[in-house]
């Protein structure tokens, strides 16, 4: 190593199924950036840690409590996809690891790249960041069993404090959403709209009909604005008030027309920030949008913790045969390096990738939808050929 090298520790879990093909991938090539951006003055340290499966298999525990400290202690991670456990015990690894360290927003960026085909006739105008509320709502899993005992005890109470009558025949399920985690989520969309010169931010909610949950996050969204960030946002007419740009224009939209407006006027949209149901759904239409899930990139962010992650899970019928897309996993090494203050090395990556994509070099799941003449290539010649290009 050169004189005045340093190492920066970063934790990475390999993940299940494909995880391991597409980290190795993503490793070779944020290295490799790196090593080009500084020669080799500045490099990753990588510590491996245990979840998942092989954890499982090797160690009889999914998430270790010491994977989890270890996160803590770094304040960052990179992680590939992990099989949910089914059965009993932990309802969701993913799910625990982002309720574990409070990474309570779920950003997922979604642009089309040159070269991959899509379904629909201009994927290149969808370029939006998705916030999503990632610890309550659904998330916290509250709810009970059709004919347990839990059951029959909510609706006892439900009934006699409360007047209201449910169904014998009825699973329920509860659905919270407090001020808190709304405005700590509208706010960080807020800040990266502001950051990054981002136009506007659109408040996704379904609150025409639930009124003290989804209509909140609405409210308290508008709220946070207003109060936080006076003089760096401007509201729709009739809202808040028309000032020209360049002030973050704040609005909202009703989730069900959302999804339509995604279709057909997408490039009137580029920060959405929405509670954690719609905010999955959206995440995985838009991503159809621009050729699919091999290429949504996605990070949890906490106050003091950032765990980096594609979108995707673990594509099980993939696993170990060389062919999945690495896009996703290496986008997500991308916006690591941008929040640990390394911008043009990110950037970098996003290029490399988008010199490869445009050079017709694609993994099989975008070949198999391509119309033009492309080179399939595996996972681990694709991450060379980024490489290559950086
Ligand atoms: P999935 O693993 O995302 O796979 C669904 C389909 O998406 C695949 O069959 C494949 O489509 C395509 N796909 C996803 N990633 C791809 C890639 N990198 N390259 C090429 N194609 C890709 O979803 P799933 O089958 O519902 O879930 C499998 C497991 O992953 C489950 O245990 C689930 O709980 C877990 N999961 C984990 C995470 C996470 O760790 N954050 C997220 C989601 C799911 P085609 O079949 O059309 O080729």
């Amino acid at each position: 190593m050169p004189k005045e090298s340093s190492a920066l520790d970063v934790p990475f879990i390999q993940g299940d199924g494909i995880g391991p093909e597409i980290m190795d991938a993503t490793r070779l090539v944020l290295d490799a950036a790196l090593q080009k951006a500084t020669g080799g003055r500045r490099s990753v340290h990588w510590v491996e840690l245990a979840a998942g499966e092989s954890s499982f298999e090797s160690g009889g525990e999914w998430l270790p409590g010491g994977t989890l400290s270890s996160i803590r202690r770094a304040g960052v991670a990179i992680k590939g996809p992990l099989t949910t456990p089914v059965g009993g015990g932990i309802r969701s690894l993913n799910v625990a690891i982002r309720q574990a360290l409070d990474l309570y927003a779920s950003v997922r960026p979604v642009r089309h790249f040159q070269g991959v085909a899509s379904p629909v006739k201009a994927p290149e105008d969808v370029d939006l960041v998705i916030f999503r509320e990632n610890t309550e709502d659904v998330y916290k899993g509250i709810e009970w069993r059709c004919g347990s005992e839990e059951a029959a005890r909510v609706r006892t109470f439900l009934r006699d404090s409360m007047g209201v009558d449910l169904s014998e025949d009825a699973g329920i399920g509860l659905k919270p959403m407090s001020e808190r985690a709304t405005k700590r989520l509208v706010r960080a969309a807020l800040r990266h709209a502001i950051d990054h010169d981002r136009k506007s931010v659109t408040l996704v909610h379904k609150g025409n009909i639930m009124k003290f949950t989804e209509g909140a996050f609405r409210d308290w969204g508008y709220e946070v604005a207003r109060d936080e960030f006076p003089d760096k946002v401007r509201f729709e007419p009739g809202i808040g008030g028309d000032e020209p740009d360049p002030k973050v224009l704040v609005n909202d939209r009703i989730a069900d027309n959302m999804f339509q407006q995604l279709l057909t006027r997408p490039s009137e949209y580029s920060v959405l920030a929405a509670p954690n149901l719609n905010g999955d759904y959206l995440a995985d239409a838009c991503a159809a949008q621009v050729g699919g899930l091999g290429f949504a990139p996605g990070a949890n962010i906490g106050d003091d913790v950032a765990v980096f992650e594609p979108v995707h899970g673990t594509a099980p019928k993939y696993a170990g045969k060389d062919v999945a897309n690495p896009c996703a996993m290496m986008l997500s090494g991308a916006m690591m390096f941008d929040h640990l203050g390394m911008p043009s090395e990110s950037a970098m990556v996003v290029r490399a990738i988008e010199g490869t994509l445009a050079a017709g070099v694609v993994t099989k799941d975008v070949a198999a939808r391509s119309q033009g003449s492309v080179r399939s290539v595996g996972t681990s010649r694709f991450a060379e050929e980024v490489a290559l290009r950086l």
